[in-house]
């Protein structure tokens, strides 16, 4: 039986470093595209910051259209004021002009915050250009290690795959699926037998089924974690625990 316990205890591991495979596997590719979104996040961010650039810089050009008409109605109006007759059509046109000034301050107070808002951009874009530089940098040099480190993982799981088939046909089947039940169940299957206590669980194994773990006269389970039971000899310094 020793010599199950043994197989046992190999097939143990290789499930091990299969599953932290696996487990590497499934993360890497996700820890790539975190980076990637996070980029392409950032790329958004400044693509939209260019565009509400490129929105300001019109409106301030309309603004200023608008501050030049105004300013050529005014100088028209003002020359307009010494051809005229009347003292009611005088003062009409003066209200108008006086009207066309005020619009035009009004105009000159919004063209400042967008000159204003403008430069704000800028500097929002100069910064977010740099951090989108940055992080390409880092992230890039960080998914070509990944993929690397993928492509290598790749590489290790089939053979691992194949030594794990060709321990495991040297088992008994049900001892095979009963393996497969207690790895389910508690991870790792083997556990050190000591002075009557399973160390997997730590209850105590009754006296008789301890002196079989020790004869080695059949695998014996744990009657309380299920665990594969080995005595301290059995595995010598590559024993674990459960
Ligand atoms: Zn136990």
């Amino acid at each position: 039986m020793r010599d199950q316990i043994l197989v046992l205890d190999t097939l143990q591991r290789i499930d091990m470093e299969l599953s932290q495979l696996e487990k590497n596997l499934k993360e890497y590719p996700e820890k790539i595209s975190t980076y990637e979104s996070e980029i392409e996040a950032l790329r958004e961010k400044l693509e939209n910051s260019k565009k509400t650039k490129e929105e300001t810089i019109k409106s301030k050009s309309r603004i200023e259209l608008d501050i030049a008409q105004n300013e050529d109605t005014i100088k028209k109006s003002e020359q307009k004021l010494f051809e005229i007759k009347t003292h009611k059509e005088y003062e009409a046109l003066q209200k108008q002009i006086a009207e066309s000034k005020r619009n035009n301050a009004e105009l000159e107070e919004s063209l400042l915050q967008e000159m204003e808002k403008l430069e704000g951009l800028e500097s929002r874009i100069s910064s977010e250009e740099e951090e989108l530089g940055n992080k390409e940098n880092e992230y890039n040099s960080r998914i070509a290690d990944f993929r690397e480190k993928i492509e290598e993982l790749k590489v290790l799981y089939q053979p691992k795959t194949e030594e794990k088939k060709k321990i495991a046909s040297g088992l008994d089947r049900d001892l095979l699926s009963i393996y497969e039940r207690v790895k389910k169940r508690n991870g790792y299957v083997l556990a050190l037998a000591k002075n009557e206590v399973c160390t997997g669980c730590n209850m105590n194994i009754p006296p008789q089924l301890f002196n079989e773990v020790l004869t080695h006269s059949r695998l014996i389970q744990c009657p309380n974690c299920l665990k594969f039971l080995y005595c301290e000899d059995e595995l010598k310094s590559e024993a674990k625990t459960g």
